[in-house]
């Protein structure tokens, strides 16, 4: 089964589901990393159905560009910029080309990542340097680049990362992607505080497990063991992880910085599991 095929969504029907709430961000611009597939796209959706000019990156030109004409056939205003974030030029190219054709960023997504987690032994030089590229230096430079923007427009403006429960406590084989998770959320404090006299809110959001694929068959029983240790007895969808968001990013969260907020269903408000015997 080819990984298309078992897409979940389909970004017509998310866009037609999403409520808008916040017109105070109708005509803002959204820089959404990694947002062609996946919560990314999920995330792109719901700004986009908020009225906001929205940018769309991956790596993949093709991906990039169906994801443009999907949103841009449902009426919304977006810029598509394939590029590498684990480059410095790739993260220039995407807030260069921002610029020109927007003016400038008032949200700024960090959702891109690698998701892969090895086991302690696994992971080589290789490895260990391109996780710190791809999962920390491309949020620290991205960061960079969109409050400098903000700062010289003197607008204020919001950057929320993308972590994950991972960054709070550890996966059954989650490295090294844990440990960039977590540098992810220093990175959200110590950011926060520095951008705070500047108007730039900035906080992570830390999502448990979201369903982004449908299920292969042979993996629906293990799958709905996996769910049943979920307090909320589910996985996530992406629209529940972009509705967060859209009120991160809105006035009424504008005593919000330097957080980090879990969206995972009750995960890390659990010792163990309900089907535990103690
Ligand atoms: P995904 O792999 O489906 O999507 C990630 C997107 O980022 C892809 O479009 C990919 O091409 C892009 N990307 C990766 N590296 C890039 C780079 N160097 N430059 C540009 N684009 C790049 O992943 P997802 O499951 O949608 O996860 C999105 C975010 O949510 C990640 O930060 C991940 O750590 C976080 N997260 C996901 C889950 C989950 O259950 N899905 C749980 C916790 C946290």
């Amino acid at each position: 089964m080819k990984i298309k095929d078992r897409r979940v969504m389909d970004v017509r029907e998310l866009w037609e589901a999403a409520p808008s709430r916040y017109p105070e961000l109708t005509g803002k611009v959204a820089v959404v990393t990694g947002s062609s597939r996946g919560i990314g796209q999920g995330i792109a959706v719901r700004l986009a159905k908020e009225g906001m000019k929205v940018v769309i990156n991956s790596r993949s030109e093709d991906a990039v560009e169906q994801t443009v004409e999907d949103l841009r056939a449902c009426g919304a205003e977006v810029l598509g910029v394939p590029a590498d974030l684990e480059t410095t030029e790739g993260v220039d190219t995407l807030f260069d080309l921002t610029k020109a054709t927007f003016g400038g960023v008032d949200l700024l997504v960090n959702n891109a990542a690698d998701v892969k987690r090895y086991h302690f032994f696994e992971v080589d030089d290789a490895i260990l340097n391109h996780f710190l590229q791809a999962n920390i230096g491309g949020p620290y430079r991205c960061s960079m680049r969109a409050a400098v923007l903000m700062r010289d427009a003197g607008t204020g403006g919001n950057i929320v990362n993308i972590s994950s429960i991972g960054g709070l406590q550890a996966h059954w084989v989650g490295l090294p992607y844990d440990v960039t998770k977590g540098a992810m959320n220093m990175m959200t404090m110590a950011m926060a505080l520095e951008l705070a006299e500047h108007g730039i809110r900035v906080n992570a959001l830390a999502p448990g497990a979201i369903r982004t694929y449908e299920v292969p068959p042979e993996y629906r029983a293990d799958w709905e063991e996996f769910q049943a240790r979920i307090p909320i007895g589910r996985v996530g969808h992406p629209m529940e992880i972009g509705a967060v968001i859209a009120f991160l990013a809105s006035n009424d969260a504008s005593y919000i910085t330097g957080t980090i907020l879990p969206v995972d269903g009750g995960v890390m408000a659990q010792i163990y599991p309900k089907q535990s015997p103690i």
